[in-house]
């Protein structure tokens, strides 16, 4: 790449040329990047897909995050939504809209992050196309298979326990730091520039039965909210049982805040939340965090206004 070079100077073809040059395929993909679209050979599986878009201002800002990390962020969030169907990612597409003053240098280190991300998640980044636009903004659609059963949002039962696996509040802790004009810890940072969703674990639950499942994009309260509702159940978190990591609790005080706030209403950190037949079924990395009983919305047993609490740490706010 040529230093200070701009997207109008090379075009589209160019672009893509480089890019694509030497991106790594799966053995599911018979055709990658360069036809006219993909080809994967996929087993007699159920298939999932889903698609997720970034907006830079919205869900990125380039003074906070390296075109790297926005790339790898892009696919993880929907590596994570195939994963929390019980799906493995197998192949994912991009599409960027950039304006054409935009370095060059910065939409290839997009595609490199692009290529971490599907490398972390265990698929293949196999397409995707590029065009001027307004504002940057980058589209990753997934396609997953699913070896087992598929587990949605819907199948919760009273009875069930509810669990989960991977990292609570690590990202809202991050985006509290960096708004506050901060660019450390880097373990916060890094949580909020890019997520590291448990993959394999949806798999690994949907296999031990799991009968309701999410990953936890919006906060785990308000995901737990579209379980409880899309089953037609009551979930609630026994407080206890959540925990709240030592570097929340620290930077929390550093910054007169509840880490709870962070744990239980901040999203993007895209850990699994699952509901389980009973404790015993529950797989081995996840932690017990509540129960599914008859009824509607949500609670936290122990924590009686905290539904106010998330509100006012800046979470949208839901009925309980
Ligand atoms: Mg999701």
């Amino acid at each position: 790449v040529v230093q200070g070079e701009r997207m109008r100077d090379i075009g589209e073809f160019a672009f893509l040329r480089r890019v694509l040059a030497d991106l790594p395929q799966g053995p599911e993909v018979r055709v990658g990047p360069g036809d006219d679209a993909a080809v994967l050979d996929l087993p007699p599986l159920p298939v999932v897909v889903c698609t997720d878009v970034l907006v830079e201002g919205s869900h990125f800002r380039r003074d906070w995050s390296a075109a790297r990390d926005v790339g790898r962020k892009a696919v993880a969030v929907n590596a994570a939504d195939v994963a929390a169907m019980g799906a493995r990612p197998v192949a994912v597409l991009a599409g960027v809209v950039a304006p054409p003053d935009v370095d060059v240098a910065w939409l290839m280190e997009l595609a490199a992050g692009m290529q971490d991300g599907a490398a972390d998640a265990g698929c293949s980044l196999s397409g995707g196309d590029t065009v001027a636009g307004p504002a940057i903004t980058v589209s990753v659609s997934a396609i997953g298979v699913v070896p087992g059963a598929t587990v949605t949002r819907a199948g919760a039962h009273a009875g069930d326990v509810v669990a989960v696996c991977g990292r609570l509040g690590y990202a809202a802790a991050g985006l509290a730091v960096l708004t506050r004009g901060f660019r450390s810890p880097r373990l916060l940072v890094d949580a909020q520039r890019c997520p590291q969703p448990p993959y394999q674990q949806g798999v690994v639950a949907a296999a031990a039965g799991a009968t309701a499942m999410i990953d936890v994009s919006d906060g785990l309260m308000a995901d737990l909210g579209h379980v409880a509702e899309q089953s037609g159940v009551r979930v609630t978190v026994e407080l206890g049982r959540v925990a709240v990591p030592t570097e929340l609790e620290q930077m929390a005080r550093a910054l007169g805040v509840d880490a709870r706030t962070w744990v239980f209403g901040g999203g993007e950190d895209h850990a699994l939340a699952a509901c389980f037949p009973t404790a015993g079924t529950v797989p081995q990395g996840w932690d017990v965090i509540g129960r599914v009983e008859a009824g509607a919305g949500v609670d936290v047993e122990g924590w009686p206004d905290w539904s106010t609490a998330l509100a006012d740490g800046g979470y949208e706010h839901f009925r309980r």
